[in-house]
């Protein structure tokens, strides 16, 4: 999509802090932390959000959740972290380019992080 943040991020057309690569994924520090580790994950392929994930694109989810555990490994999270997606406007969604939020490194609340 020409007017995605996060495809223009995948581009490499916006700067990012990128802690995991491949031809399909990428993970990247997000810019406003709400944890001592807070990675976003995403397919670089354009999908919109969860809504939008059908069984022609689904391979790369199962992708995603097989580097999760990569990064948390290498972040060193090895007292649990979380994986949230935010699908749609009542979840406060802000950016339409499906993406894995990994927030780690304190006790989380039940909000969000
Ligand atoms: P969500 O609110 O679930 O759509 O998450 C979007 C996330 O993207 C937020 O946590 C933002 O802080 C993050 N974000 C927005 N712009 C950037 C950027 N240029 N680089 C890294 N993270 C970003
Ligand atoms: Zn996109």
């Amino acid at each position: 999509m020409t007017d995605c943040l996060f495809c223009k991020i995948a581009a490499g057309q916006i700067p990012s802090t990128k802690v995991y690569e491949d031809e399909q994924v990428l993970a990247f520090r997000d810019i406003a932390p709400m944890a001592p580790t807070h990675i976003l994950v995403i397919p670089k392929a354009h999908i919109g959000s969860v809504a939008e994930v059908t069984p022609a694109n689904s391979a790369v989810i199962a992708h995603i959740f097989e580097i999760i555990p990569l990064i948390a490994q290498t972040e060193g999270l090895t007292e649990g972290y979380r994986v949230v997606s935010n699908c749609g406007a009542h979840a406060g969604q802000t950016v339409q380019h499906l993406h894995f939020h990994i927030l780690g490194g304190r006790q989380l609340t039940l909000e969000m992080a």
